[in-house]
């Protein structure tokens, strides 16, 4: 049973602060010996189920992946292709709470997440539980290209 419950992609208060709690516990995972910046992402879909994922780095440095491409990889290999929210939160170890930024996706994140939500995704980055931006992914993925531009 989910502790989400998805209406028109309106999360609760709470359901925010499940979600970056579930995204900081990822970046707890992340395998980052290279550049030390650790990021988290829970990735909710419209079957209420959470996917996290958290960056791995390699040494052939161009082969690692971002958090947030490791939480969609999830959700579509165990079936949930509709995506609902996103929850990113990423630092270094070093960095006190009130000195870390606020990791945005990349732009190659906010396309792979696009192709599952046709920009209708809430993207929450994170400093901490309580402390978050809310975006929707239309407006940080502009004139995004999806599937419908394929006609699918
Ligand atoms: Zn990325």
């Amino acid at each position: 049973m989910s502790e989400f419950k998805v209406r028109d992609n309106e999360l609760s208060e709470l359901e925010v602060q499940t979600l970056i709690r579930a995204a900081i516990a990822a970046r707890d995972k992340a395998y980052a010996p290279y550049s030390a910046f650790k990021v988290g992402a829970a990735l909710l879909c419209s079957d209420g189920r959470v996917f996290s994922g958290c960056n791995v780095e390699n040494a052939a440095y161009g082969a690692g992946i971002c958090a947030e491409r490791g939480a969609a990889m999830q959700a579509v290999a165990a079936g949930a292709q509709e995506f609902t929210a996103i929850a990113v939160a990423g630092w270094k170890d070093t960095n006190a709470e009130r000195d870390r930024g606020l990791a945005y996706p990349c732009g190659i994140c906010r396309q792979f997440l696009n192709e599952f939500s046709d920009g209708r995704m809430s993207v929450y980055v994170a400093r901490s539980v309580t402390d978050y931006e809310k975006n929707d992914l239309s407006s940080l993925l502009l004139h995004g290209f999806g599937p419908r531009n394929l006609d699918l």
